[in-house]
């Protein structure tokens, strides 16, 4: 007998629901909706629910199997009773919401939370970029700089679930750029996909920060370097987390991939240049294998 569950991916900006079977497959269509953050944790909560039922209705259809469970992948750090501990502005309010109980009332279902990175790293783990791994650290480079730690095959979630913070190790230059969790000077300070864009608006004297297509696009010497420097500073993050989990893969997933693949071999090559010891400066730095799909593919092999 398989077991088909629910993946729930909730976004700042959008949520995203499919079924999902027992080996990571899709069992339906990803269906997708604006998060109303907006309005209020409420308002989330019933939004990620009514997707995740028509995203059950949908998925039935092919297969004719019900869902056993609901696994949520969200932004934000979780605990282990599916409470968020931590949230960013992305998400007015969501700090301390009980998403566990709220969805399981709603859908009848067990809900097991975790977050969005934690999720992603565990559908690599398993079935992507790290699927040959023990040991992986996976980090997501998008609005935000997220990670997680995978050890011996299992997801290491860390007592406020926080595990595998690296956006916010401190970056290797220290010119007092902000960061989103309010210090200053962070890996996320600069080489989140914000952080490089409104670098290189300041460096290039630009009114307005553009997106990281148009950075990456433009034929500037100021978008070279906020690029090369977002790589440097994500290297050496990643060479300080890999001296001290010594993986046997990194994977690097997240909107900064948008960059290309001369920022990616940047990145592991700051890498290399900035590890201490042999071992960890040799690590792999493999490309994530999944796409949009990965966070709501990893919460639904977590809630089996
Ligand atoms: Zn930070």
């Amino acid at each position: 007998m398989t077991t088909t569950t629910i993946g729930v991916d909730i976004g700042g900006t959008k949520i995203a629901a499919a079924l999902v079977g027992a080996g990571g497959e899709l069992r339906g269509p990803v269906l997708r909706a604006p998060t109303p953050a907006a309005e209020g944790p409420v308002a989330v909560l019933h939004a990620a629910a009514d997707l995740a039922r028509r995203a059950a209705a949908a998925g039935r259809d092919d297969r004719g199997e019900a869902p056993v469970a609901c696994g949520v992948g969200t932004a934000g750090a979780v605990d282990a009773d599916g409470r968020i501990t931590h949230a960013t502005g992305s998400l007015p309010g969501w700090r301390g919401t009980d998403v566990r109980t709220a969805l399981e009332a709603a859908l009848g279902l067990p809900v097991t939370v975790h977050n969005d990175v934690h999720a992603m790293a565990v559908a690599e783990a398993r079935r992507g970029a790290a699927a040959t791994a023990r040991d992986a650290l996976v980090v997501a480079a998008g609005t935000g700089i997220g990670g997680a730690v995978i050890t011996s095959g299992a997801l290491v979630r860390g007592r406020h679930g926080l595990a595998g913070s690296i956006g916010h190790l401190p970056a290797t230059v220290r010119t007092g750029r902000p960061c989103g969790c309010g210090g200053t000077d962070h890996v996320e300070s600069y080489a989140a996909g914000p952080a490089i864009a409104a670098l290189y608006a300041q460096r290039a004297g630009l009114a307005a920060v553009p997106a990281l297509e148009e950075v990456a696009a433009a034929d500037r010497p100021e978008a070279s370097e906020a690029i090369a420097l977002a790589a440097r500073v994500l290297g050496a993050g990643l060479a300080a987390a890999a001296t001290l989990l010594d993986p046997d893969v990194v994977v690097l997933g997240g909107g900064v991939l948008g960059l290309g693949e001369p920022f990616v071999a940047a990145v592991a090559e700051a890498m290399r240049a900035a590890a201490a010891l042999p071992g960890p400066a040799g690590v792999p730095l493999r490309v994530a294998a999944f796409g949009p799909a990965a966070v709501l593919t990893g919460a639904a092999l977590l809630a089996t």
